[in-house]
């Protein structure tokens, strides 16, 4: 089991945004999640990926890969993330002083890796990717697509265990989307990743090992 939570509750003020959320992720599992807007779906990838804290209640839990990450510090959850979790959302979150290689080596220097094998993985990554041209250039001066592609990659140079993705085809003409999911399947192939996709696209969806449907807060 890669992702176990039990009991995710998420309160904001009044609004009783998750309901009680059971999830079980295996390894290796490609997961999308979807349902109506307003549903939870982003608030539950957020406190899956540790990025938000469920609401404290003695009978949540949440580990991944084994590790209980619902009583952790932040430190130690800054850690695990840059280690074992990657990011795909929308708001692309690249750096802009910075080229398309640079924020793709980003996570792998933050790791320890050298400079110059950051560098040969994020240029690996680009190339299938179909970005390795745009190298050099600054996120300002790609396009959304190739921005959500500079994106993908730096979420999987450290070869994280899962990979949280947001609406990832969301800025994507079809041709570019396939691509994109074609990726992620080969990626999980050849690296054994877990993928959790939050999506509308309906082909992305279906393809996926598993469905969760969220409606109002819970799982239907
Ligand atoms: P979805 O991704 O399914 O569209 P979200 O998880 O983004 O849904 O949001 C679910 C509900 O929680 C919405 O009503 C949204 O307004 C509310 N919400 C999300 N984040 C916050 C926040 N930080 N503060 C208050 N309400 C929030």
């Amino acid at each position: 089991m890669l992702l176990q939570g039990k009991n995710i509750f998420k309160t904001y003020g009044n609004l009783k945004v998750l309901k009680g959320i059971h999830i079980d992720i295996l390894e290796g599992e490609i997961v999308s999640i979807i349902g109506p807007s307003g549903a939870g779906k982003t608030t539950l990838l957020h406190i899956l990926g540790t990025l938000e804290k469920a609401d404290e209640r003695k009978d949540y839990y949440l580990s991944i890969d084994g590790i209980p990450i619902n009583h952790q510090s932040s430190k130690q959850l800054a850690q695990f993330r840059n280690q074992s979790l990657g990011f795909v959302f929308q708001f692309h979150g690249l750096l802009p002083e910075f080229t398309a290689l640079e924020n793709v080596s980003f996570p792998a220097l933050i790791h320890g890796v050298s400079k110059k094998k950051a560098k040969k993985l994020a240029m690996e990554l680009l190339e299938k990717l179909n970005i390795q041209n745009q190298a050099h250039q600054k996120p300002n001066t790609l396009s959304g697509g190739e921005q959500q592609r500079v994106a993908v990659a730096r979420a999987l140079i450290n070869h994280p265990k899962l990979v949280l993705a947001d609406e990832p085809t969301g800025n994507l003409d079809s041709d570019n989307a396939d691509a994109l999911h074609e990726l992620f399947f080969d990626i999980r192939n050849q690296f054994g990743c877990c993928f959790v996709i939050v999506t509308h696209n309906q082909k992305l969806a279906k393809q996926a090992d598993k469905i969760i449907t969220l409606k109002d807060g819970q799982i239907v």
